[in-house]
């Protein structure tokens, strides 16, 4: 097996000592600053970092020839290393390019004899160069590869990475959580079947068979779904990843299950009128869009009803703006209650509401409308000790969905029951009439 950077290092120094017959021969990688890092040493010590800018070791040309140790003014750690004062020492420069003023640097107790040979020196500068060169790559390598292991565990999602070579397969510690196995490394294959189990433990499941199902083969396939698993949601999404030859992919699961809570619940909001619980215009609006293109596909008839609070203002005026808002409660909760589920029923503004319902006959019309009315009616709305009489008016007007039918329909049949609302009025309220 090759020797690792740093071994080699090792070798380098042992071989150095034993050739030049040093007491202490060190491997230092020094950058421009003179900031010195002992990378290994024969014998081995355990050197901290030191500063060698006014050591003297980098003011001469070094040769082969070792100098008078006591000229240059070495780290006291470096000194004590060795059994006595040293006498002698020689500096082998080993420029690389991140620390220019790398070398070996040897020192003897007794004048070395014989003087080390010059091949000797120029080959140990050449080697220690290079390896420091490789030393500087596998580290950084190494700190590449913790970074990248890092960056995999601080994102907030599991991943699960299949490499280009089709054989193997990372995970990430979410991901394990996820697939009920270990984080790291896998062979493709293992991971096959905790995917699919993960997928059919999905309560979409069988939508997402048939999505995927549509792109097998296919290397180039990106998409992303929501994966239902009980309580919580994921958001997976799967690309190609360029590995070396074929196409890796990577899939990436991310719980949105908070999104999508705070996302409906706001989707609610926006839709519905704070006091009563229904619908408001704007929602009642869209969702009367959707009724009326089904109406058409089906040659259906639907019925708009405007239903308007008797004389409210007299109510609000008698018992103050709070007993007020609880009758529009009253109200409100009373004609949901007569209405069928499919019926769309929202507040329209003030104490006016309105429904949109499908029917099979026009008379059905009338009779709804009146069902509401009664419910109003019939029995007092009661809030605290009080039991307040309310009525409503309701104007309705109906017409039958053909695919001629204008886009502008909603509007009409708004204006018609309205007008039908306004003689309901005029006629002594709480009454219906049909326009
Ligand atoms: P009519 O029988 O002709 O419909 O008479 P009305 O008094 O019901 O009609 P009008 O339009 O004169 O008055 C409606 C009142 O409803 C006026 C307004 O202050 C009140 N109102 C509108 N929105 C609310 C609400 O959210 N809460 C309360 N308490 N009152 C409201
Ligand atoms: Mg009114
Ligand atoms: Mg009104």
């Amino acid at each position: 097996m090759t020797p690792s950077p740093n071994e080699a290092l090792y070798e380098l120094c042992g071989f150095a000592r034993v050739a030049c017959e040093a007491d202490l021969v060190m491997a230092l990688e020094v950058d421009d600053a003179g900031r010195a890092s002992p990378v290994a040493s024969s014998p081995p010590h355990d050197f901290s970092s030191f500063n060698l800018t006014r050591s003297g070791l980098f003011d001469i040309e070094w040769s082969a020839i070792p100098d008078a140790a006591n000229k240059y003014r070495l780290p006291t750690a470096v000194v004590h290393a060795l059994p006595e004062m040293p006498t002698s020492l020689l500096f082998v420069p080993a420029p690389v390019e991140h620390a220019p003023r790398s070398g070996l640097l040897l020192l003897w107790t007794r004048a070395p004899s014989p003087a080390p040979l010059i091949e000797h020196v120029r080959l140990l500068a050449s080697s220690v160069a290079s390896t420091l060169a490789a030393r500087r790559e596998a580290v950084r390598q190494v700190a590449m590869r913790d970074q990248f292991n890092d960056l995999l565990e601080s994102v907030p999602s599991g991943i699960v990475l299949f490499d280009g070579d089709g054989q193997s397969a990372m995970i990430n510690e979410r991901a394990a959580a996820l697939l009920a196995c270990r984080p790291g490394s896998h062979r493709s294959s293992e991971l096959a079947a905790p995917m699919r189990a993960l997928r059919e433990r999905c309560a979409n499941h069988a939508e997402l068979e048939t999505a995927y199902a549509a792109q097998v083969g296919n290397v180039h396939y990106a998409a992303t779904q929501h994966w239902v698993l009980g309580e919580r949601t994921y958001e997976v999404d799967t690309h190609p990843v360029s590995g070396d030859g074929q196409h890796g992919r990577i899939w990436l699961f991310t719980d949105v299950t908070a999104e999508l809570r705070i996302a409906a619940k706001l989707r609610g909001l926006a839709q519905s009128d704070p006091l009563t619980g229904l619908p408001n215009r704007r929602h009642f609006e869209e969702q009367a869009a959707q009724i009326l293109t089904a109406a058409v596909a089906a040659e259906h008839t639907v019925a708009l009803l405007m239903v308007d609070v008797d004389h409210f203002k007299q109510i609000n005026d008698t018992h103050g703006h709070p007993v007020g808002d609880a009758v529009l409660k009253a109200v409100a909760g009373r004609c949901s209650d007569v209405l069928r589920d499919g019926d769309l029923f929202a507040r329209f503004g003030g104490e006016e509401f309105i429904g949109l319902l499908t029917i099979t006959t026009e008379h059905e019309a009338a009779v709804i409308a009146e069902r509401l009315r009664n419910a109003i009616a019939y029995t007092p709305v009661l809030i605290g000790q009080l039991a307040i009489t309310v009525s409503v008016s309701v104007g309705a007007a109906t017409t039958r969905m053909m695919s001629a039918t204008s886009g502008e329909v909603l509007e009409s049949l708004i204006e018609s029951a309205d007008a039908a609302l306004y003689r309901a009025k005029q006629n002594g309220r709480n009454r219906v009439t049909i326009a």
